[in-house]
């Protein structure tokens, strides 16, 4: 409208409304998303006057640049929207998660006890063969009883309702016996020596002490369960204000491209979806466990030749992390 004036562009009351705001001529581009309407960018003056072409193309091209600056934070409001549901939906997946482990575990519990009532003869004498099978029963319901715990743990992780119980004087001789047990069972029947290499006169540590059993038994039954001759060595070493803990075996290796993917929750190599009871939970929880206490967990590895997994727990643990709440720790003695 290059004059407020003529009346076959502009109708009168409209005009009028303009004119009022001293505006004589007018250009207006409007802008759309789609076939919708979305807004309009206009250009007033003070003087009736033709607009040049330079003009309506300018504003046409501003036009154009608010449409797209209109569609980008609509798409952005949106995509707050999604994550926001997704984290809700998330937090609800590991709550679910969290409470089913537990309503799982308890009736384990029961039948991993009256096995073992039964198979001890406690009820009524058995015979070998019924303690075969009982032994079975019991064997199953153990590996059930440790995915479950599994699945809760990292449930409580990713809901952040995890929490450690740190104390002081954790001696680390001590707490490896069990351990180490349990990896020579592992072993029993393969052609795989178990090495200790642990220093002597280690200080006493502060930490969870059940959390740091289950972090070196993580390790430890990987390389057990990975490795069908050879080794699994067992390093332990003071590092200034740190222990360090090398877990290397000669089993099968790990590619380069996959030292950081098999941190994640149910991530596994080819090699691991194939071992029969394995999740892909344990390098993830311990990961989570070891940045907790302050310490690090990394790995190296060469294919055909063998992985060494490096935990370093510092002597005191430096509890901050994101899967223990403020205030959320049950602290002894620090
Ligand atoms: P799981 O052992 O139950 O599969 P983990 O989280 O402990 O779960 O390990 C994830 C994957 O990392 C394994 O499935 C396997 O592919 C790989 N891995 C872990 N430790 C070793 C190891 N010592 N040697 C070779 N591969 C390993």
């Amino acid at each position: 409208i290059a004059d407020m004036d003529d009346r076959s562009v502009i109708d009168e009351p409209t005009a009028r409304y303009y004119t009022d705001r001293h505006v004589r001529a007018l250009l207006v581009s409007k802008f759309s998303l789609g076939d919708r309407v979305t807004g309009t960018i206009s250009f007033t003056l003070r003087q009736p006057r033709p607009f040049s072409l330079l003009e309506q193309h300018l504003l046409r091209g501003l036009g154009d640049l608010a449409a797209v600056a209109v569609q980008r934070s609509r798409l952005y409001d949106e995509q707050v929207r999604v994550a926001e549901q997704l984290r809700q939906l998330d937090n609800m997946k590991s709550q679910f998660l969290a409470s089913m482990s537990h309503e799982l575990r308890t009736p384990l519990n029961a039948i991993l006890n009256f096995t073992r009532f039964v198979g001890a003869g406690t009820l009524g004498p058995v015979n070998e063969r019924q303690v075969d099978a009982l032994q079975k029963v019991s064997d199953s319901s153990k590996h059930l009883l440790s995915l479950i715990n599994d699945v809760l743990d990292i449930a409580k992780i990713e809901a952040n309702m995890m929490t450690l119980f740190i104390e002081s004087g954790i001696d680390i001789y001590i707490e490896l016996e069990p351990v180490l047990a349990s990896v020579e069972v592992l072993l029993s029947d393969k052609p795989v020596r178990m090495i200790r290499q642990i220093e002597s006169g280690l200080p006493l540590i502060t930490g969870d002490r059940r959390r740091i059993r289950q972090i070196l038994l993580n390790l430890l039954s990987n390389a057990a369960k990975f490795t069908e001759s050879g080794s699994v060595t067992l390093r332990i070493a003071r590092k200034a204000d740190h222990i360090r803990f090398d877990i290397a075996d000669t089993g099968p290796g790990i590619p380069a491209h996959e030292f950081e993917s098999i941190f994640e929750a149910f991530r596994q190599t080819e090699t691991g979806i194939r071992k029969p009871g394995s999740t892909g939970l344990g390098l993830a929880i311990s990961r989570q466990l070891v940045d907790a206490h302050g310490g690090q967990l990394w790995l190296e590895s060469q294919l055909g030749v063998g992985t060494t997994f490096f935990v370093l727990l510092p002597i005191v643990a430096r509890v901050s992390s994101a899967i223990i709440e403020p205030g959320g720790i049950e602290s002894k003695h620090v």
